[in-house]
């Protein structure tokens, strides 16, 4: 998992049913007219404008927690903290859809042209989360193909489940994805947005298993950890 990926655009684009499911819209056959039209320039704008690649790095047990360290608290009390010391293998990851598309949307909004925005915005959002999911099947198959056929994978990132978005400060010094043109600024925040970071974890799928009762988890919208135990223990 070292280098730069330049992915192809038809596999990182996401599809329609994940972009209206992740918006709490209904699927495309219910969806109305108006919110059709939207939603197929997205899609055409995103094929224009989306530039989806990524950088990623294997790293040591010992490389990780120098990168989880500086945690505000105890980093038991995050779940990547909880996930780590179980698993067997893991590479650090950024992945961006690019400037072009992030300029496009900022453009969209600057003008006024709230809907389709709005839509592009949704659409990117989940491209971006995509780049997360390929990189992961990427790495569960090369694990396979170097002998270990259990390994199931799972991207964990700064910003979610306890682990803040100052995370990305170690992550982003050790990876250098200036290469591929994302740049933090001081509060953390990815420059272009529609940018992704983490860690790529692997182990078998029982690893990725834990009870989502943190302090944190109380202010939880998505509640989107069931899906993903699902997902990997599904595999
Ligand atoms: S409930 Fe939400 S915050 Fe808690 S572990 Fe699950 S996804 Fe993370």
């Amino acid at each position: 998992m070292n280098g730069i990926t330049h992915f192809e655009l038809e596999g990182a684009r996401p599809g329609r049913e994940e972009v209206l499911s992740a918006q709490g819209l209904p699927e495309p056959s219910a969806l109305p007219e108006r919110l059709r039209a939207l939603l197929d320039d997205a899609f055409e704008e995103f094929d224009t404008h989306a530039e989806p690649r990524a950088i990623a790095g294997d790293v040591s047990l010992a490389d990780l927690e120098d990168v989880l360290d500086g945690f505000d608290g105890p980093v038991g009390e995050t779940v990547i903290g909880q996930i780590y010391p179980r698993a067997e293998a893991f590479a650090l990851y950024v992945a961006t859809l690019g400037i072009p598309l992030a300029e496009r949307i900022r453009e969209m909004f600057a003008t006024n042209d709230l809907g389709r925005g709005w839509m592009l915005d949704a659409v990117a959002s989940s491209g971006a989360d995509r780049l997360s999911y390929l990189l992961s099947t990427r790495f569960e198959d090369e694990l396979g193909r170097n002998g270990h056929p259990l390994s199931r994978v799972l991207p964990y990132s700064p910003g979610y489940c306890g682990w803040t978005v100052r995370g990305q400060k170690n992550l982003f010094a050790r990876l250098r994805p200036e290469a591929i043109g994302v740049t933090l600024n001081d509060s953390c925040l990815m420059t272009p947005i529609k940018s992704v970071s983490g860690v790529l974890v692997a182990g078998p799928g029982e690893i990725h298993r834990f009870r989502p009762d943190f302090d944190f988890c109380d202010e939880c919208k998505t509640r989107a950890c069931g899906a993903r135990m699902a997902s990997v223990l599904r595999r």
